[in-house]
């Protein structure tokens, strides 16, 4: 008997799981306010609750619960809060399509509704994948951003910029998507290539090339360089606009790339950022020919009413019927579409609010923080260096933090509530005193709401403890982890606001994860119908072999590809390890006094090999290299532990020896710090087993100190794994059984080695160690015969040869001759035709002999 009686055969992956997950107590995870632990506050990502925590969501939370597990074992007061980001249009939209209706059917405040009861429908739903993979969150800082208690803070805070000067609005033109109908910011625009039309006209005698037709009417100047000799003394002419006849300027500019086209440009309000720029640089006028739905404006007439697509090919045919549409080029360009809905963006000059973007403040908080892996803050130096335009925060929208600013209706007088009035709605409260401008006590709220990017990007201070003003108690927090895909959002928002609201950096060090890719290699989507979703791994192999698969994957920062194949092989490590817990557990059952000490070499040696495993271990989790860390604990439990220290210590575990107690001391101590190194990553299986161990929770026990030195015991440890696994070899090339007897084995160290018996019994042999080297004599026993090179060089001669061969005394066996006599013809002996057999004896007992090395192993024959 060997493995416990007291445990099950086999792991039972979702009754253990959810076992452990009924019996731990959120309480046990909480951060302790009056703690005197050094604080680790994670500042985690609110996710957007759209019911469905999906899989790129869970190797973000593996991550962060791998280190929030750690830190509290390594003795820290951890906060792992877990916050939703609730506002936004993909909410308004579920509303709209659940309910059938569009958002001006009904009135605000029950529009506002609808969308919170559906989110917190959806946050019920991500709570409970959540809580299935076993994270150890912080429920008691659980935020939900659409609350009261949130979104005063994102209102306070806009006032405070607003009072400082950080926001302003302003008539600018912003990215505008015509289907969502609001502003969205430039970190919300995606670009994506497109083939068009380059259409080339004729523009009252200058030929023009444009791709965008339909802006015509936005026409307000044409560009050329100022060293176009074409364009020669035009400048300061004016051009009038095909088809609309008003009057636009030429003008010079060194930004204009004569090699395009005819070497003049037209600009309009607005094409792209560039227009923008000219239009600014040269004070040129406005002209609105589209409005926030897409639709052609009053400018455009006759093609008012039109949408700006319809118009492009009534302006076309329109150019083709007059003539003056010359010709037509297919053209690749880049342009950029909303985030959301991919609608291609529009530039609109419209009244907004901005957030003053003070780059290089940013960029100064930035890098006082550290960034894993590091090459992710040039993502952010790159974004913060393209910034043209400040932070557009104004959103036409209704699900959303309200902007809580009013307006006299009399003389136009921004009014702003008190910050203890907060939160409100202007829209639906009024001030409480009249204006301070003219005492008119009429006034309009604004209807614009603010960007989701506001309420989020506080979130590093909602959670070190902010109540809306000063500096909060626990600030700045020690880590966010989020994805590489928002660091010029949610990143870049969040130093911004820190360093506005308190003057400072929001935490210490940013983790950055990679994204999840299907097992096709692409990313995960609908279209290409490779998405797995957490509850189908959960569902098969459970939370701990997710979990795995998040850990060892890839490294830190990489994306990582969904793979079955890992799962599969997490889940056998677990089972592999079971075994092993199964089979330590019996003996340990069987009796070892608990106290007793380590004193055999291969115990001492497995001790070696455990205090390097918790060191690499112990490196790799502060340096939140998980791969790393799990690669180092499957090595010393499946190669170490497993293959080799069990296959040599076993046959004493079944002795009354008192060396038996050595090894069990050994195996309960590794036992303990596996469960330990374990417990962050497979909290539920390191749990299952400690407690078994132990009797108590491994998650309240403290991070594995093992620290153990031996010098010898390492190098006599390695030479005795190294020679069994030699004669194990030695054993299988001969056809015998590994449990066969082996007979007597002489194994010659250059030191002498005490295995307190483990290599005898390992082998079934009479081993002993010896010092020195064996009296070895060398016998020629046979020949044997390379017919390769017999058989072509000699033919009809070969029988004879080997026959004249075999006949030769042993020395010229060793050192052939050059000629052998055959039928009484002298014939060269062909090079490489033959060897003699050799074999060894020791004090005339014969010996097979294996060489590793400085180590010579004898073993005889007879058993
Ligand atoms: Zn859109
Ligand atoms: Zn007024």
């Amino acid at each position: 008997m060997s493995p416990s009686h007291q445990l099950p055969k086999n792991y039972d992956i979702e009754e253990v799981e959810t076992r452990w997950q009924s019996t731990w107590r959120d309480e046990e995870n909480y951060f302790d306010p009056v703690s005197s632990k050094p604080q680790f506050i994670i500042d985690t990502p609110p996710p957007y609750p759209t019911g469905n925590f999906h899989i790129g969501n869970a190797l973000n939370w593996c991550y962060i619960d791998f280190i929030a597990r750690y830190k509290r074992m390594r003795g820290y007061n951890v906060m792992f809060p877990q916050g939703w980001d609730c506002h936004g249009l993909p909410t308004e939209v579920k509303v709209e399509e659940t309910h059938g209706i569009t958002k001006n059917d009904v009135p605000r405040e029950k529009f506002r509704e609808m969308c919170r009861d559906l989110t917190l429908t959806n946050i019920e739903k991500m709570r409970a994948t959540m809580r299935r993979l076993g994270f150890s969150t912080d429920w008691s800082h659980e935020y939900i951003t659409m609350l009261p208690d949130y979104y005063r803070k994102t209102q306070a805070s806009f006032l405070q910029m607003l009072k400082a000067g950080d926001i302003y609005q302003s008539e600018h033109p912003v990215n505008f998507c015509t289907r969502c109908e609001t502003a969205i910011a430039f970190a919300e625009v995606n670009y994506a290539p497109r083939t068009t039309k380059l259409n080339y006209f004729d523009f009252d005698g200058v030929e023009i090339a444009t791709t965008r037709p339909e802006l015509l009417a936005a026409c307000v100047a044409v560009a050329v360089h100022p060293d176009d000799e074409r364009y020669r003394g035009m400048k300061g002419k004016r051009l009038t606009v095909p088809i609309f006849g008003h009057d636009v300027p030429i003008i010079e500019d060194v930004a204009v790339d004569p090699e395009f086209g005819s070497g003049a440009v037209m600009i309009c309000t607005f094409g792209d950022k560039t227009d923008v720029y000219w239009w600014k640089q040269h004070s040129l006028d406005l002209r609105k020919a589209i409005d926030r739905q897409g639709v052609m404006t009053a400018t455009a007439a006759p093609y008012e009413g039109m949408t700006s697509e319809a118009c492009r090919k009534a302006i076309l045919a329109d150019m083709e019927e007059s003539g003056i549409l010359k010709r037509q080029e297919e053209l690749e360009q880049r342009v950029g579409t909303c985030w959301r809905c991919k609608t291609p963006i529009e530039i609109l000059s419209e009244r907004q609010w901005f957030v003053r973007v003070h780059r290089d403040d940013i960029m100064d908080a930035a890098r006082r923080v550290s960034w894993t892996p590091e090459h992710m803050f040039t993502r952010m130096e790159n974004w913060a260096e393209s910034m043209e335009w400040d932070w557009c925060v104004s959103r036409q929208r209704i699900f959303a933090t309200p902007i809580p600013v009013w307006f006299c209706t009399a003389c136009g007088e921004m009014v702003i509530p008190a910050e203890e009035d907060l939160p409100i709605d202007p829209t639906v409260d009024k001030p409480k005193a009249p204006c301070p401008k003219c005492g008119g006590s009429e006034f309009t709220g604004e209807k614009d709401v603010l960007d989701t990017w506001m309420d989020s990007s506080i979130s590093a201070l909602h959670v070190t403890g902010w109540d809306g003003t000063g500096k909060p108690p626990y600030f700045p927090a020690q880590l966010r982890p989020q994805g590489h895909d928002i660091i010029r959002t949610w990143a870049f928002y969040t130093i911004l606001r820190a360093k506005a609201l308190v003057g400072s950096h929001p935490w210490d060090e940013i983790l950055v994860n990679g994204m999840v890719l299907g097992e096709d290699g692409f990313k995960m989507s609908k279209s290409r119908n490779n998405i797995i979703a957490p509850e189908e791994i959960v569902g098969q192999y459970g939370a701990d072999a997710l979990r795995q698969w998040g850990a060892g994957g890839a490294a830190t920062g990489s994306d990582i590809m969904f793979s079955w194949n890992d799962v599969v092989a997490a889940s056998r490590f677990q089972t592999k390890l079971w075994n092993i817990f199964r089979f330590v557990m019996g003996h340990l059952e069987k009796g070892a006094d608990p106290e007793a000490p380590v004193t055999e070499l291969t115990d001492r040696w497995l001790f070696v090999r455990l205090s390097e495993t918790v060191a690499e271990v112990t490196a790799a989790m502060e340096g939140y290299q998980f791969d790393r860390a799990l690669r180092a604990i499957r090595e010393f439990a499946w190669n170490t532990l497993a293959d080799d220290y069990i296959e040599i210590a076993k046959g004493r575990l079944y002795t009354d020896d008192s060396s038996r107690d050595s090894a069990c001391s050994a195996l309960r101590t590794t036992m303990d710090v596996l469960c330990r190194l374990l417990a962050p990553i497979i909290p539920h299986f390191a749990e299952e087993c400690y407690h078994n161990l132990a009797g108590r929770s491994v998650h309240a026990e403290a991070w594995p100190d093992f620290s153990y030195t031996d010098d010898e015991a390492r190098r006599h440890g390695d030479l005795l794994v190294k020679t069994i696994a030699e004669l194990r070899r030695y054993k299988h090339d001969k056809g015998m059984a590994l449990n066969a007897p082996l007979g007597h084995v002489m194994i010659y160290a250059p030191e002498p080695v005490d295995d307190a018996g483990d290599a005898g019994r390992a082998l079934n042999a009479d081993a002993h160690w010896s010092t020195g080297t064996p009296r070895l004599e060398e016998v020629v026993s046979g020949v044997d015969f390379n017919m390769a090179v017999i058989g072509p060089t000699l033919r009809k001669q070969a029988r004879g040869f080997m026959q004249a061969v075999e006949a030769l005394p042993p020395e010229l066996l060793k050192n052939p001759p050059a000629t052998v006599t055959v039928d009484g013809e002298e014939i060269p002996v062909p090079p490489a035709s033959f060897t003699p057999k050799v074999a060894y004896r020791v004090a005339g007992e014969e010996v097979d002999v294996l060489t590793l090395g400085d180590v010579v192993v004898t073993i005889g024959h007879q058993p």
